[in-house]
């Protein structure tokens, strides 16, 4: 119990673990809160801003702008940042509770969620999160491989995510090269034989994850026409009816220009985006390596709103070597921290995670993969809120000291990246960009993030 938490001669302590934008929003509550709070935010690799930098795809960098508000919280009085520190690894959850009054937890959801159907592991199938991390230059994906050779690719699931894999595979040398795409990836992309890219929805075109934006776009690419057949535009009765909900407003503008694509074009370029919809992978075949997908075609049923894919007897053949599941993230967990293994989140009530008093959740580890970047700003006030409605609760850390914490990391011999030090190697990447007409040329090995710094 305690009443001085947050004053002048105790301020608050708090750890975020995770540096995207649910960990950044978080900071900044606590740091506008009007208490006396001393935030120390730990990022398992140097840089920070975690999905902003390794999942928002190059081509989009009005996205990324975002983390001019991350940086202006990183100089905040009151904010310390340690890159380059690995929670359960370098530090422990046990370590954090002695040197912190409340951890957040603000790790996201760092792998995928699975398609357990055979074959899944035949080599030539993949991760979107894996495809998405390799072409941002993520240091532990740099030296995946992809089979480019193939002509035919399947992408499986309809979010964002899918459309972010599909439009890589789909764009020209010269729509990717002034992006801060990772260079082997665009030398790699160079030399993609990819010709048709099959974005395949297990419902119907009235279900769709994907926002109105980003089915647009691929009206618009230079060289890949999409490709829409109008019988897999017929909806059931209960589907019309999900269109005419404004709720739904941004799935109808989706329907509009799927039927758009699905009523002209002359196909002439020579790429194709095929977009299908009532197909769920059931089987991938393949002697040694992928050679062909078998699809089950699905017919929808239940309430408006709620409609699931339900599989006919009804089987479909399609030839084809790449295969990238993109069906969702799940969260990993951090030893000393609860986790919901079948929700793949740190188990929590509105933030609060669940029999672990002081420990809180933010972001996608809190309420799942969903939402865009912006959805985190209120996700994480409202955490912040809850931690400080708590504060008469909290049992104040033993040893409230930030240099005990930089002691034990400097015994295990961790190269602890400032924020000033990511500033150099921010600095650094952009002037490399500007000698190849790149907003930044990312460095992807740890190994030279640290050089950089030593300079
Ligand atoms: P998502 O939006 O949840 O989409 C997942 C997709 O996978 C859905 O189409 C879903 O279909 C499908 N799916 C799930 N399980 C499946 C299964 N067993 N078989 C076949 N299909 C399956 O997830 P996401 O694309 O990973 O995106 C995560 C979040 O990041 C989203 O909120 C997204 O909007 C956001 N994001 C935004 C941007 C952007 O703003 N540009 C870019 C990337 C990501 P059902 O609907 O049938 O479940």
């Amino acid at each position: 119990m305690s009443d001085n938490l947050g004053s002048e001669t105790r301020p608050l302590r708090v750890a975020i673990i995770g540096s995207g934008p649910s960990g950044f929003y978080a900071a900044e509550g606590l740091l506008r809160s009007g208490l006396r709070v001393k935030v120390d935010m730990f990022e398992k690799l140097p840089p920070p801003f975690g999905l902003v930098r390794y999942g928002v795809a190059p081509d989009h960098p009005k996205i990324k702008k975002v983390t001019r508000v991350y940086e202006k919280t990183g100089k905040k009085e009151g904010f310390e940042y340690f890159g380059n520190v690995n929670i359960g690894e370098d530090l422990s959850v046990e370590d954090l509770k002695q040197h912190y009054d409340a951890q957040i937890y603000a790790c996201g959801a760092q792998t995928d969620r699975q398609l357990n159907i055979p074959g899944i592991d035949l080599p030539g199938s993949y991760t979107a999160t894996e495809f998405v991390a390799w072409y941002n230059g993520h240091p532990e994906y740099i030296d995946r491989e992809f089979d480019l050779n193939q002509e035919i690719a399947f992408i499986i699931g309809q979010g964002n995510v899918a459309m972010d894999v599909a439009r890589i595979l789909a764009k020209t040398v010269d729509e990717l090269k002034n992006t801060d795409i990772a260079q082997y990836a665009l030398e790699a992309l160079a030399k993609s034989k990819v010709r048709e890219i099959h974005l395949v929805g297990r419902r119907g075109p009235a279900q769709t994850a994907f926002t109105p934006p980003e089915i647009k776009e691929f009206g618009e690419l230079a060289a890949c026409d999409p490709v829409v057949k109008p019988e897999d535009l017929v909806l059931n009765e209960t589907s019309r009816q999900e269109l005419e909900d404004p709720k739904f407003r941004e799935k109808k503008r989706n329907y509009e220009i799927l039927k758009g694509y699905s009523e002209g074009g002359t196909h002439e370029k020579p790429k194709k985006f095929l977009v299908h919809f009532f197909r769920s992978p059931i089987e991938l075949v393949g002697d040694g390596k992928l050679e062909k997908v078998i699809f089950c075609k699905n017919v929808l049923v239940g309430e408006p709103g709620r409609q699931k894919a339900k599989f006919t007897d009804e089987r479909v053949e399609i030839k084809g070597g790449l295969f990238f599941r993109s069906v969702g993230y799940r969260g990993v967990p951090i030893e000393g921290v609860p986790f919901h293994d079948a929700w793949g989140i740190f188990p929590n009530t509105d933030g609060r995670i669940e029999g672990a008093p002081g420990f809180y959740a933010v972001g996608w580890i809190k309420r799942g993969p969903s939402g865009v970047i912006g959805t985190n700003k209120a996700d994480s006030i409202a955490t912040v809120k809850g931690l400080l409605a708590d504060l008469p609760d909290l049992i104040p850390c033993p040893k409230p000291d930030t240099g005990a914490v930089s002691e034990i990391l400097k015994t295990k011999g961790v190269a602890v990246v400032t924020f000033a030090d990511w500033g150099k190697i921010d600095a650094a990447e952009i002037a490399n960009g500007k000698k190849v007409g790149k907003p930044r040329e990312k460095f992807v090995t740890v190994k030279e993030m640290l050089r950089v710094i030593e300079k």
